[in-house]
């Protein structure tokens, strides 16, 4: 599975949901496949997918879907206290999904860590409820089941390496990104200024 088609399958399922994306390729990749106001790109906020996502969880009225992160392995590497912190605060909405291709995809296809350091067995530690994926069909799959779940849901994913080619750089200013994301989670899901 390559990384567009599994995001081609998340945009899919989480059009109701708040989705915080990594940055760089990722979001790109997202918005290239479908860019819409519950997505929020995080541009160059490295590792911070998880923390954003945690914190949003924790803010948003309990009848707003569950909280979607798209995180890749050299993010969640780069700021591993995101599981810790989930697991500690265990928001009932949020799911992690990472999207694990063992490099760092943005940016040459340097090897991360993840080969050797299972995320998955961490997030698991850490009190996450998890699921693994290799396939479109069992992303969905886990993917439904990890909605059932009350509590920091964790979806482990392995991907292909490489970049889908010809996709534009994402150059939009990220106060207009937070805004039209604010103004979504308010108008459809009544969030409070103040939470959003
Ligand atoms: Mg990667």
């Amino acid at each position: 599975m390559k990384r567009i088609e599994a995001l081609g399958v998340l945009a899919d399922l989480t059009s109701s949901h708040p989705v915080i994306a990594t940055c760089a390729a990722t979001s790109r990749e997202l918005a290239s496949v479908k860019d819409s106001d519950n997505h929020l790109y995080l541009l160059d906020a490295m590792g911070l997918a998880g923390s954003v996502a945690t914190g949003l969880a924790l803010s948003v009225n309990p009848s707003t879907p569950k909280v979607v992160a798209i995180e890749g392995d050299g993010s969640l590497l780069m700021n591993p206290n995101v599981l810790p912190t989930g697991g500690y605060l265990a928001p009932p909405n949020l799911l992690l999904v990472l999207l694990d291709n063992g490099v760092y995809g943005s940016t040459g296809a340097l090897p991360t860590y993840s080969p050797k350091v299972d995320l998955r067995r961490l997030a698991d530690a850490a009190g996450w409820t998890t699921r693994a994926a290799r396939t479109a069909d069992g992303l969905s799959a886990a993917f439904a089941e990890l909605l059932t779940v009350e509590g920091p849901a964790f979806l482990y994913a392995t991907i292909e390496e490489g970049n889908a080619p010809d996709v534009e750089k994402l150059l939009v200013d990220p106060v207009s990104l937070t805004g039209r994301f604010t103004r979504w989670l308010r108008e459809v899901h009544a969030v409070a200024e103040a939470a959003a």
